[in-house]
């Protein structure tokens, strides 16, 4: 069975990657809830994140605290909304999304983003430019 967050974990093809370590790839969500959504995945399979052991478990949080990180200075939200799932694909992912409210951290609100929205986001995060634009 193929597994398709496997194969943009491994090898970051058609995705927008916007952070990449040894252990995961963070992307684009191409249905994002709000501007800038993320998804933290682990280059490990697992499809449940209670299923991963500690170790990777928390290698894995390491990387989403630095992802929320660059989000949180590029899209300039209050804050970085957290949820985890391996549901919508059964392979671990957490969802970073910069919200400035509890209400809009909301599945429900997911809409396609064109790939123009996508690309102008990940320039965006990946080259910095959002607010306060610092590059200490
Ligand atoms: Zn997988």
């Amino acid at each position: 069975m193929e597994c398709k967050f496997c194969a943009i974990a491994m090898t970051g093809e058609d995705a927008y990657v916007v952070h990449q370590t040894e252990l995961s790839t963070s992307f684009l969500d191409i249905n994002p809830i709000a501007d800038g959504h993320t998804l933290v995945v682990p280059k490990v399979h697992s499809e449940l994140i209670w299923d991963m052991d500690k170790k990777d478990y928390l290698a894995l949080m390491e990387d989403v605290r630095v992802v929320a990180g660059i989000l949180q200075e590029t899209m300039g939200s209050k804050t970085v909304g957290i949820a985890v799932e391996g549901l919508s694909v059964p392979h671990t992912h957490v969802h970073l999304v910069p919200v400035n409210s509890i209400n809009a951290l909301n599945p429900s609100l997911a809409r396609p983003a064109t790939p123009d929205e996508l690309a102008e986001i990940h320039r965006r995060i990946t080259q910095g430019g959002g607010k306060g634009n610092s590059k200490s």
